[in-house]
């Protein structure tokens, strides 16, 4: 190595000698080369080592590094099981759901209810028949025949128990909805409370009905109808004939207190279309 270091200058000497003095170049060329050669193989030796060295420091600091670099590794894969064993629990719990949560969640509260009114099929109206007093309203043969025992058996106590509307169409319900929501200048939202949007109503079925007292016809469909021997007869008496107050007051449907309006259930089919959740 000293030789090396010593000869150096010498052969910087040299060549500077030779590029000044080509005769001294001449005599001692045989020499140049090789030191040339031995310069730039030692320069580039020195520029290899440098680089060599300096990417070092990094790898000299890679300890660090590695070991934060390390510490992710165990992290990560920890990281990507839990997640995957998330994933995968999650699934399976959205496979375990998915078949009874489908039909009894999702259904009933997004696409079934509408302002808090229940969507009912229309009843075909050619098995409609009409009630003896009022030729306006139709109901299902089965709800007319009660309806007529009972109007019966009030007056038999001297009541004037009568039905002022039965089944809708989805017009009529239109009209009662709409037009008179715009008559009235009514939100949706109050329009709502004391009717049904069209396709909502429980008077689609033909299993609902409203009752009137005859000897008090200020108190047709208002809430006043609660005041009425009508109404105390119904109270006293609906349930043994399959009927019931569809929006007490309180109702969960958050519906008007219609003490006039009541609907069938006495039957499978009403029961089904009633107490569908
Ligand atoms: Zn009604």
């Amino acid at each position: 190595m000293a030789n090396f270091i010593d000869d150096i200058p010498e052969a910087r000497r040299e060549t500077l000698v030779a590029r000044t003095e080509p005769s001294v170049a001449k005599s001692s060329s045989s020499l140049v080369p090789w030191l040339l050669l031995i310069t730039s193989v030692l320069g580039l030796a020195g520029l290899g080592i440098f680089w060599w060295l300096k990417p070092s420091p990094p790898l000299a600091n890679a300890p660090a590094d590695s070991a934060t670099a390390d510490v992710p590794p165990p992290v990560n894969p920890g990281a990507t099981e839990t997640t995957g064993a998330a994933i995968a629990s999650e699934s399976a719990t959205i496979a375990a759901a998915s078949p009874t949560d489908t039909p009894a969640n999702s259904e009933p509260d997004t696409p079934n209810s509408l302002l808090g009114h229940r969507p009912y099929p229309l009843a075909d109206a050619s098995g409609l028949v009409t009630i003896s007093t009022n030729a306006m309203v139709r109901l299902k043969p089965e709800v007319a025949q009660k309806v007529e025992t009972m109007m019966t058996q009030a007056r038999a106590a001297g009541i004037r128990l009568d039905v002022i509307s039965g089944f809708r169409s989805l017009e009529d319900q239109e009209y009662l909805f709409f037009e008179l929501k715009a008559e009235r200048g009514q939100t949706t939202e109050t329009r709502a409370e004391v009717s049904a949007p069209p396709g909502y109503s429980e008077h689609h079925t033909g299993y609902a009905v409203d009752f009137i007292d005859g000897a008090q016809p200020a108190a047709d469909l208002n809430a006043s109808f609660e005041n009425t021997q009508a109404f105390g007869w119904l109270k006293e008496n609906a349930a043994y004939y399959g009927f019931e107050m569809s929006f007490p007051k309180g109702n969960d449907q958050n519906v008007a207190y219609e003490p006039w309006h009541w609907r069938y259930v006495g039957n499978q089919e009403s029961l089904e279309l009633f107490y569908q959740d």
